[in-house]
């Protein structure tokens, strides 16, 4: 016999937490699913924006590793550069904990939480466990990340999406570790379709790189390299994980019938900087705001309205960046103004929508240079899959 709940969240990430979070604290019936076993590991660069962090109603301080107020950004391995800021940036955290937190937060306020609860099978708002038990609900709220079983169990196409392998290094007796305090590393200009970066963390520094699909192969080679130009031991990172990053086209599906797709699960990550902690978080409480509603409908024009138009913007200045990421780099090297710009962003305080109207009559010329720059990029993309 069937359990009946109100909502059914499948997946415990940023996305599934805070809308079980936002469910249960309105007052309803709640399942949250994972199937892994908390705290569990994501591979994840574990950077949370101001932006993202400011989503919350609650202090992520409890899980905070370094307060970031300083980028150090270098371009293809030759001149780098470093700027503060007089407010903090970003938080750094490790998944296994910020995730662990946030589902403890859901569980508070109520949400029923059954980790080790791998779904096997979805069919409308019927949900099928691997050791055979089957919940009921009034909706669905699929929060199953990059490579979820919801999306295909539904018949969806697999999101598009980039590619990116981490590792840690160690700071202990690293004197590299020692140069990051309260700074990140990124390198620009090195990864096509990407870029290469270092996290600090309490006791390690998590490095990076990621790009587009056709560097996959390469992606080993590169992280290597990219640690041993910042003075850190290539061949002793540990932790070595590849995942991909979904990235949502402006007609991807965000709902079907009385399931909604949030987080990676939705491909909500940001094309530009591959930051997908704040899309999940943001899409986790409209899901929940459409759903306590009763109008599950009211969800997808919500992405549409507050979410979209940004991932269109980040779309548009990644193609831009990364036909000729040199200017840009110098813009956010020389110019206060630019960089000023770049630091409102990250913390929430104004988005990359503002950023383009801001531009007045050059938008037309940013336009026109962004749509040649993704119409190569997807004619290359498409000679990449036909290879
Ligand atoms: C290498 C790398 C580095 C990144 N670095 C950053 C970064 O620094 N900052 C940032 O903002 N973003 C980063 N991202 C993106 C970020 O990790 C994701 O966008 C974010 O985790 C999405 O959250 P989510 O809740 O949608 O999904 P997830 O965090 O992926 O959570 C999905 C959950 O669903 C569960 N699940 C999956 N299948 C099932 C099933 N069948 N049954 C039950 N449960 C299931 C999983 O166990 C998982 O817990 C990075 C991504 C990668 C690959």
């Amino acid at each position: 016999m069937a359990r009946r709940w109100d909502v059914i969240v499948i997946g415990a990430g940023p996305g599934g937490s805070t809308a079980a979070y936002d469910l249960a604290g309105a007052g309803l019936d709640v399942l949250l699913l994972d199937r892994a076993r908390f705290p569990r590991d994501k591979p994840c660069g574990g950077g949370v924006l101001i932006s993202a962090a400011k989503l919350l109603p609650f202090s992520l301080d409890p899980v905070t590793e370094q307060t970031i107020r300083s980028f150090r950004v270098r371009y293809k391995r030759s001149w780098e550069f470093e700027h503060r800021y007089d407010a903090p940036l970003a938080i750094m955290t490790q998944r296994s904990r910020l995730d662990a937190f946030l589902v403890e937060q859901a569980a508070m306020v109520g949400a029923d939480f059954r980790d080790g609860s791998p779904v096997r099978s979805v069919a409308d708002t019927t949900v099928k466990l691997a050791n055979g038990d089957v919940h009921e609900a009034e909706a669905l709220i699929a929060a199953d990340g990059a490579n979820g079983v919801v999306r295909r169990a539904l018949g969806l196409p697999r999101l598009r999406g980039a590619v990116a392998l981490e590792g840690n290094a160690t700071r202990t007796g690293s004197a590299a570790a020692s140069r990051w305090s309260d700074a990140v590393g990124l390198e620009l200009g090195s990864m096509p379709g990407g870029y290469g970066w270092v996290f600090p963390k309490g006791d390690h520094c998590n490095l990076g790189v990621g790009g587009y699909p056709a560097v996959a192969s390469s992606l080993r080679a590169e992280l290597q390299r990219y640690a041993r130009s910042e003075s850190f031991d290539g061949e002793a990172l540990t932790n070595l994980r590849a995942h991909h990053l979904p990235l949502r086209d402006a007609d991807s599906a965000l709902m079907l019938d009385r399931v909604l797709f949030v987080g990676d699960a939705a491909g909500l990550v940001d094309p530009l900087s591959g930051e997908g902690i704040g899309h999940a978080i943001r899409s986790g409480q409209l899901a929940a705001a459409a759903v306590v509603a009763g109008d599950l409908p009211s969800y997808r024009r919500a992405v549409l309205d507050q979410i979209e138009p940004e991932l269109a913007a980040a779309r548009q200045l990644q193609a831009l960046f990364q036909q000729t990421p040199w200017p840009y780099t110098q813009m956010l090297k020389r110019s206060t103004r630019f960089w000023s710009a770049f630091c409102r962003i990250v913390r929430g305080e104004a988005t990359y929508t503002s950023f383009q109207s801001r531009l007045g009559p050059a938008k037309i010329l940013v336009d026109a240079a962004a749509a040649f720059s993704e119409r190569r990029e997807s004619r290359a993309a498409a000679w990449q899959t036909a290879r």
